[in-house]
Order: structure tokens, then sequence, then C-alpha cells
């Protein structure tokens, strides 16, 4: 390749370079402006949220023929690094619909089920969400204890809570969400392991409905998060995905684009932090002269723009390689997640600390993004979890070191 030199990462064709300049502009006009009233109000911006299915960006990984713009990895995390620049907790009600749900759906539903759901949650007239967590398991998911019974009539019969979900609910009045990814027990493999399936649940499906919307969050209160409960709720066949048992399958493909994804919400909360925090430095005047001359300033910024040029490099080359339609590629999904959260936290705080009393209001946007980036080290696996899946992958596979 003659031209590698010139090769940027971050947005390596055309398409995704227009990608990048079109939701930055949506972001400056419409996100930006309602950011902080909606964190605020801990309220869910539901309209604003439609428009993104208007800008094809609610089923960017989907096939055109299902209502998609048919893209990949690289395009997922260009679009939540640029909504994270202003609106993190927005951004999170986005990869809850369009990687947790709409993704996974377009790569392991049946055609049939593609058919029948994907138009809808692309254009934005249906909003999803993903059920894994429970009130009891988080961290140990095969643990669950939602369980699917098949019936003489051929139906499901799912019983069992959901908790921490984003976009359980969609409004102020709890009204559920329209499509629910659910994963339920329906049994135990001869090897005395659970096995857990996957089900497509609908809104109106008799025994499925909210509970409670989880206030007070710390971070990303501008998207919903809530319990979902199945009580004697009738799926019918059709809307099992795949065979019983195949969720693993399911889950481990697409934890790994959660996993980018959210790696990318940091890059985004990175920059937006490190470029206010940089023009402030310069602005800000004492004794006499801007802080950004004062050496311990200086450690915050330069600090700060080397995790955050790392974290780019390290998620887009990751994403380079992602593989959408194939799983095993744990070690780097959770590489990343691993390295660019805690980053980011931490590229907050220091912005928190170089715009003093400012940095610690609402106004000044840094506090905001301080406590939506704590939630990117526990949702979509805890750090504990990935230096787990880490050492465990590289005992395995000890030249993934050496490559
Ligand atoms: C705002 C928000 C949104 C979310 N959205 C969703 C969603 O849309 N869908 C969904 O299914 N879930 C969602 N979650 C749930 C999230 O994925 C879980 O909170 C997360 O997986 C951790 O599970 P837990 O909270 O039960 O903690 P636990 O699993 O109970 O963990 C508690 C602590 O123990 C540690 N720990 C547990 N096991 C081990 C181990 N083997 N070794 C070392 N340490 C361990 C953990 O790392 C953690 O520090 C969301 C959570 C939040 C807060």
């Amino acid at each position: 390749m003659d031209d590698w030199r010139s090769f940027d990462i971050a947005n390596p064709t055309e398409e995704h370079a227009m990608i990048r300049e079109m939701v930055r502009d949506f972001v400056r006009e419409d996100v930006e402006p309602q950011a902080l009233e909606y964190d605020r109000d801990e309220k869910f911006n539901l309209e604003l949220f439609r428009k993104l299915g208007d800008y094809g960006l609610l089923g960017i990984t989907v096939a055109e023929e299902f209502g998609g713009a048919g893209m990949d990895a690289t395009a997922v995390a260009i679009v939540n690094e640029e909504l994270s620049y202003s609106d993190p907790g927005f951004c999170l009600a986005y990869l809850a619909h369009s990687q947790l749900t709409v993704n996974n759906l377009a790569f392991n539903g049946s055609d049939a089920q593609k058919k029948r759901y994907l138009p809808g949650l692309c254009s934005g007239e249906l909003i999803g969400c993903m059920a894994m967590s429970e009130p009891d398991y988080g961290t140990d998911v095969l643990g669950m204890a939602t369980n699917a019974v098949l019936q003489d009539d051929g139906n499901w019969c799912i019983n069992g809570r959901k908790m921490w979900i984003t976009n359980g609910v969609v409004d102020e009045d709890g009204t559920p969400a329209d499509i629910v990814w659910l994963y339920a027990r329906t049994g135990t493999t001869e090897r005395g392991r659970p096995e857990i399936s996957t089900f497509i649940v609908e809104k109106g499906m008799s025994g499925y409905k909210s509970g409670q919307k989880i206030f007070d969050k710390l971070g990303m209160r501008a998207s919903n998060t809530s319990e979902l409960v199945f009580e004697d709720c009738i799926v019918p066949p059709e809307n099992l995905v795949g065979e019983p048992g195949s969720s693993m399958h399911h889950m481990m493909r697409n934890l790994e684009i959660e996993r980018v994804a959210l790696a990318a919400q940091a890059i985004g909360i990175a920059r937006r932090c490190l470029s206010d925090m940089s023009r402030y430095a310069g602005e800000r005047e004492a004794f006499g002269k801007p802080i950004r001359e004062f050496g311990q300033m200086q450690r915050h910024i330069g600090e700060s723009w080397a995790e955050y040029r790392a974290m780019r490099a390290y998620v887009y080359e990751t994403c380079r390689v992602l593989d959408l339609d194939s799983g095993g590629q744990r070690l780097d999904s959770d590489g990343v997640k691993l390295f660019a959260t805690t980053a980011a936290k931490n590229i907050a705080d220091r912005a928190i600390q170089v715009m003093g009393g400012y940095g610690y209001v609402g106004e000044y946007v840094v506090e905001r993004l301080w406590r939506d980036a704590k939630l990117l080290e526990i949702g979509g696996g805890t750090l504990e979890s990935h230096q787990k899946n880490i050492t465990r992958d590289l005992s395995k596979n000890p030249d993934s070191i050496e490559e």
C-alpha cells in the first residue's frame, strides 16, 4: 500500500469520514442543546432518539435489505464516539438499541425474524432492549433464574425478572420496550451446565411488563434503566432464536461489538474533556498568568492527551479487524474496554481538577461526563471480568503476545 502513511485509522474510508461529519453536525445542532436538561431531569429523549432512525444510524450494521446501513464496527465506534462527546447517556440508549438488540438480531436471527422486526427497529418506530442481567445475577450470567418452559401447545412460558435494562421503559409512563432480546434458562445440558436460550418478546405479549424505573443513578441519567417482569409470559415458537441452548453463541459474539462500542463512548468522553480542559487552561488566569503555564496543570493535560491518543488507536485498530459475523475476538474487545473506560474516567477527573469550581457544576459539562464514564467500568462487563477474560485467553493462546 503506497499511501499507508496517510491512512487515518479512525476514518479509514470516505464513507466513515462522512458518517463522522454527519453525526458531529447532528450532535452540535440537536444533542448538545438538550443534554444538560435530560441528565438533570433523568429523562430519555424519545423524540430525538427517533431522529437517529432518519439518519440511518439505528440499523447501522444491518443489511440494507432489512432497512439498515450495512456498515462495520468502525462505523459503530464513530457514532458512539461522536454522540458521547456530548451526551453519553443518550448514547447508551442508542447502544442498547442498535448494538445490543438490533445487531444481535441482524446476525443471529432467522430471515423471518429479521423481516418482521428489523425494518421497524431501524426506522425508530420500534424501540429495543437486551435483557441479560437479573437482580441476583450479573457477572455470573449463567446463573440466571429467568426460565422458559416449552408447553404442550408449542408455546414457551417464561417467568423471571430482569434488572438494569437500558430502554426497558421508553417514557415517563413506564411503557415497556417494544422488543426485548431476552435470555432465559431452558434446561440443563448433558454436561450439567445451564442451557440458555434466546427469545424475542414483543410488547403486548401476555405476561410481559415493565417493573420499576431505576432513579438516582450516578450517571447515564438520560437513558432509562428499568426492571422487566415476565409472569407466565407466553411466547410463540417462532420467537425462539436459533435452537434451544444457542444463546452462548449469540451472547459471546454480540458482547464483542458491545464492548468495543462502550470503549468508543470512552473516546468521545475523553476527547471532550481534553478539549474543554485545554481551552479553559488557556483562558483562566491565576497569579497573573494562564493556569496552562503551571507544571501541575501541564501534567493533567499532557497525560490526558497521551491516554486519549492511545485509546483512539487501540479502539479503532480493534474495529478494523473485528468481524461482526464471527466470535472469538474477545481478547481485544475486552482489552479496549478495560483500558479506555478507566482512562476516560481519569481524563474527566483531571478536567474537573483543571477547571476548579467551574468544573464541578453541570453547565461546564465535564462533571456529567465524569459521572457517565464510571458506568463504562461496570456495564457490558465489569473491569474485573475483562481482567479475568484476558488472563484466561492469554493462557490458552500465549502466541497472541508475540504476534
Ligand atoms: C446503567 C446500567 C445500564 C445497564 N444496562 C444493561 C442492559 O441493557 N442489559 C443488561 O442485561 N444489563 C445491563 N446492565 C447490567 C450490567 O451489565 C451489570 O451491572 C454488570 O454486568 C455487573 O453485574 P452486577 O451489577 O450484578 O454486579 P456483580 O456481578 O454482582 O459484581 C459485583 C462485583 O463483584 C465482582 N465480581 C463478580 N464476579 C467476579 C469474579 N468471578 N472475579 C472477580 N470479581 C468478580 C464484579 O467485578 C463487581 O466488582 C446495566 C447496568 C447499569 C448500571
